[in-house]
């Protein structure tokens, strides 16, 4: 069947997380203009806008999405997860936004493309319910 989007296939859900992109900005080998960086997380805008704010927030931890919490570190998970939520009201307002939804796609078919685990910020308009 279709994807839901470019990129949202079974096979890139079996891609290791530390071989995809969002690895490779963690690591640094890939340099990405920053929202926001601090010890637990990395923050930096989508390069195809659904919004005009879509930002992405990813741990500084290999988990490629919230359906493998069983095949990591939980304590390094919930202090990395914990962190994030907190800090993102943070990330929303230097993208000068108080009023947003935030995202996690989990699985190609509910669209997600890249499987290391990121928190799409997406505001700066009025955002339709249902969200599909
Ligand atoms: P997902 O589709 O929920 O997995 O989210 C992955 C997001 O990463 C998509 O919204 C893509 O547009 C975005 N993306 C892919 N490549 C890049 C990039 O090089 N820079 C910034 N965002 C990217």
């Amino acid at each position: 069947s279709d994807p839901v989007k470019p990129g949202a296939t079974e096979a890139n859900m079996r891609i290791d997380p530390k071989d995809t992109f969002f690895a490779k900005i963690v690591n640094g080998t890939i340099p990405v203009q920053k929202v926001y960086e601090d010890d637990y997380c990395i923050a930096f805008d989508d390069i195809a806008p659904v919004a005009p704010v879509h930002t992405l927030v990813i741990p500084k931890l290999p988990v490629g999405g919230v359906g493998d919490v069983a095949h990591v570190d939980l304590a390094k998970y919930k202090e990395h997860m914990g962190h994030i939520m907190a800090t993102i009201p943070h990330i929303a307002s230097l993208k000068g936004i108080d009023s947003y939804r935030l995202v996690i796609n989990e699985g190609a078919h509910a669209g997600q493309s890249v499987r290391w685990l990121h928190v799409h910020i997406i505001g700066g308009k009025s955002l339709g319910w249902p969200p599909y």
